[in-house]
């Protein structure tokens, strides 16, 4: 192959068939080309997914319900699960409302939809997820992204309000005087697993009146005592980040996603969020899924602290090994490795020997940063999580 086909190739994107998961309640376990892997790079981090207690929801609520919801929430298809589930969401992250959205990505072009327009300002954190970056472009707002995790930065931008020369002068003097700043960032950076300077971004937010919104994809449920996530880890009040986004098919095993926040913004995404309005709900069967998912998340803190010892053996691990770690409080992970293509060659040195643990590339990550994203989750045994960083630690040296 030529040089420049060679590189197309090393960034090609492909899937992988699972062919079953063996042992029933053990997500962590796959079959995949025949062969049986031990997942390391899910976003389960609790192991939920394979718990019975989701798969015995949604079997008891088929019994009585329909499979599909057959129409938008706005229309016919906002059922009892998908009430009660909203109202236990509103109650787990202490605020007053959340509304169910069918995906994280879709949840983030609504809500960011429904909350800026042209004319308003976004400040986003560098390596915010691609959901927020596309839902802030759509939005028509003007989008500025500050160094990843650096709230001087973003301090900044938020400062030079009123010196953009964005095309205010096409807005009308009202216009003006109610354009608003929505500040974004991930609680916990899906790629890193670092956790966004909450705190400091909350005073900067306050008195400039820029409003905080907060995508918890990867720390609901994992992070903080109670599962409170990335505000609960970073001791920051609910009410001090107006704007909540969690997803449910990371942590919660199940699928789906909400916002949380105050009734009058809950209101305003219903009523404008367009990947709200003009979509079909979730099958109540997956919102008794997640309700369950729920419960065990209130109720078994548990998984939440073998995944947190998991984590620390595993950079204990990996350290032991020589293996350079990341400044990761959290489950996920990663080695940064460079290139490309060396990434994708030690995931498959990984594979030959039973383990599963994705290249991660550009442009997902940025130019140079490839890397293997280790996640890991309560499932797994302590023996894998060793024998993982043995493995890898070898193949690392090798290429060294
Ligand atoms: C995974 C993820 C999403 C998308 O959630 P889905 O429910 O999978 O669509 C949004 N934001 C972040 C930060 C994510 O990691």
């Amino acid at each position: 192959m030529e040089r420049p086909e060679r590189a197309q190739a090393h960034l090609r994107r492909t899937r992988r068939t699972v062919e079953s998961h063996p042992q029933r309640h053990d997500a962590t376990e796959v079959i995949v080309d025949g062969r049986r892997l031990r997942n390391f790079c899910s976003n389960d981090y609790l192991g939920l997914s394979a718990h019975p207690a989701l798969a015995e929801a949604a079997t008891h609520c088929l019994q009585r319900e329909v499979f599909g919801a057959g129409a938008s929430h706005l229309v016919t298809g906002h059922m009892r699960e998908h009430h009660a589930l909203e109202e236990e969401l509103a109650d787990f992250t202490g605020r007053e409302r959340a509304l169910l959205f069918s995906s994280g990505y879709l949840a983030n072009l609504g809500v960011i939809g429904a909350l800026a327009h042209r004319g308003d300002r976004i400040l986003a954190d560098r390596l915010c997820h691609a959901s927020l970056l596309d839902g802030a472009l759509l939005s028509g707002a003007r989008l500025r992204r500050y160094p990843h995790a650096d709230p001087r930065a973003a301090g900044r931008l938020l400062q030079q309000r009123g010196h953009d020369s964005d095309g205010a002068s096409g807005l009308n003097a009202r216009a003006a005087q109610t354009r608003r700043t929505l500040l974004i960032t991930d609680g916990v950076f899906s790629m890193d697993g670092d956790v966004a300077p909450l705190a400091e971004l909350c005073t900067l937010c306050g008195p400039s009146h820029a409003l905080l919104l907060v995508d918890d994809a990867h720390g609901l449920g994992v992070l903080g005592a109670r599962g409170g996530g990335s505000l609960e880890y970073c001791g920051v009040a609910p009410a001090t980040v107006p704007v909540l986004i969690g997803t449910l098919g990371k942590a919660f095993g199940s699928f789906g996603a909400f916002v949380a926040g105050d009734a009058a913004l809950i209101d305003q995404v219903l009523q404008h969020a367009r990947s709200y309005i003009y979509t079909t709900a979730l099958p109540p069967a997956v919102a008794a899924a997640t309700r369950a998912a729920l419960r065990l998340i209130v109720e078994e803190p548990w998984r939440r602290e073998r995944v947190q010892a998991l984590t620390q053996r595993w950079r204990r691990a990996a350290d032991a090994q020589g293996l350079p770690l990341s400044d990761s409080p959290t489950p996920i992970q990663p080695l940064i490795v460079g290139e490309a293509a060396q990434a994708l060659a030690l995931s498959e040195a990984l594979m030959a020997e039973g383990y599963w643990v994705s290249a991660i590339r550009p442009p997902t990550v940025p130019a140079g940063t490839a890397r293997l994203r280790v996640s890991l989750s309560a499932a797994h045994a302590e023996a894998d999580v060793d024998a993982l960083a043995e493995c890898l630690g070898r193949h690392w040296r090798e290429r060294q």
